[in-house]
């Protein structure tokens, strides 16, 4: 491979980190134009001296004299605010990968893809508040949109993107999460530490929480929705608590393909930054004698409500989506920060839906209104439900 340059936005955090690792594996292949945080300055600072960084970018303003501290001397150029993230995804960039959290990604990550370069997306945020925008911005430009998500990564290895006629259905895998075999009455009761303890991969705060309540899966069935040409009644999901199998892709013959591997999010994440060749990871391989067995079965949308607002909202379209997003982001943040019980996060999201008009989005203003009145509700929403 010869040296290409990449941008990581998100560089702090789980993707973000093991992105990094990786990129540290074959230091000659890789030129680091930017890194980028929310606020860990001290974090960041350490990150691009350790892969020797044009840039370092902190979201928070406040943050910036503590990132230019901490980079004094290193000939590393300090940066901060919502500007420098786009412009540093909007530089020459071979490759971004976007790994922030939240619809906070939505900017810098449309600044790539509208600048025309290839985006290994992690940040499915974006994709499920304003899909058709970035989607649209990409066939403009040219950009690649490359899915570091396990599942999305399974089906781009498995689709025929030649003959999208010749799918007739995606099969999205999901672990179960944390309280898979839980009652009702231990849900109501679950702390953070609880619903954070994945149990099979290791992952952020946020996207921990998604996956307890299966709200994870309902943003993935958006987000694979917008990277596949295929109708939101042809995505399906089946719970497989080993996680072994990452998603599958059924054809009309009646031919099913599937991605396998363990879960290592180093594996997906290579596959984007590689594309279109492989390169190798550290990822451990897979032993399914040891395994032993593989299961299967329907998801229980009784008591995973979050996945049926999801799969409401997908069906409904417009601007359904991007209030399921919003609402679910203050309802997480809420839950971690111990203010709401673990059922009202989809109880939030409910009230949110119920209360918002969700008209299509055509711009980026469009999108960015309807997120911010969808926050607004789903505060006043968290508001009636104060622990
Ligand atoms: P994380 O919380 O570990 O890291 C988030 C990163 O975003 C950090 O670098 C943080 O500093 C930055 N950030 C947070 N808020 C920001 C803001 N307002 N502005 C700018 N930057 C901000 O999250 P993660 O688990 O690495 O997940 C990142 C994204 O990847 C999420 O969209 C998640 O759904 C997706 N994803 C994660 C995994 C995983 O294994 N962790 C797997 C699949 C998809
Ligand atoms: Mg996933």
């Amino acid at each position: 491979m010869s040296v290409r340059t990449i941008t990581v936005l998100g560089s702090t955090g789980s993707v973000g980190r093991s992105t990094l690792d990786l990129l540290s594996r074959a230091p000659a292949d890789w030129s680091v134009h930017a890194l980028t945080a929310n606020r860990d300055a001290e974090g960041l600072a350490a990150q691009a001296r350790a892969v020797g960084a044009e840039r370092a970018v902190v979201a928070d303003e406040a943050a910036y004299s503590a990132l230019k501290a901490a980079l004094s001397g290193t000939g590393i150029e300090a940066a901060a605010g919502h500007a420098a993230l786009c412009e540093a995804a909007s530089a020459d960039n071979d490759i971004v990968l976007a790994a922030i959290v939240g619809a906070a990604g939505l900017g810098p990550t449309l600044a790539a893809v509208e600048r025309g370069t290839n985006v290994a997306i992690a940040n499915k945020e974006t994709l499920v508040c304003a899909g058709d925008i970035v989607t649209a911005a990409a066939r403009r430009s040219g950009a690649l949109l490359l899915p570091v998500d396990s599942e999305h990564n399974a089906i781009f290895q498995c689709f025929d993107h030649d003959h999208p006629e010749r799918v007739t259905r995606i099969i999205v895998t999901a672990s179960g999460g944390p309280f898979r075999n839980s009652s009702e009455a231990e849900m109501r009761a679950a702390t953070v530490a609880q619903a954070c303890k994945h149990p099979v991969w290791s992952m952020g705060a946020k996207i921990s929480v998604d996956s307890a309540t299966l709200m994870n899966k309902g943003l993935e069935l958006i987000e694979a929705h917008h990277l596949f040409p295929v109708r939101a009644d042809q995505l399906e999901v089946v719970v497989h608590p080993q996680s072994v199998i990452h998603s599958l892709v059924e054809y009309i013959d009646g031919s099913v393909l599937a991605q396998l591997g363990t879960p290592d999010m180093r594996t997906p994440i290579a596959y984007c930054l590689a594309w279109p060749e492989r390169m190798a990871t550290p990822s451990e391989r897979l032993d399914l004698a040891k395994i032993g067995s593989l299961t299967f079965e329907a998801p229980d949308l009784l008591r995973f409500p979050a996945l049926q607002l999801a799969m409401d909202a997908l069906r409904a379209g417009g601007s359904a989506p991007c209030v399921l997003n919003a609402a679910n982001e203050v309802a997480v943040a809420a839950f971690i920060a111990g203010q709401v019980g673990f059922l009202d996060i989809a109880a939030i999201v409910g009230d949110t839906l119920d209360e918002i008009d969700a008209p299509d989005c055509v711009t980026l203003a469009d999108v960015m209104a309807v997120d911010a009145a969808a926050r607004r509700a789903a505060a006043q929403a968290t508001g009636r439900r104060l622990t």
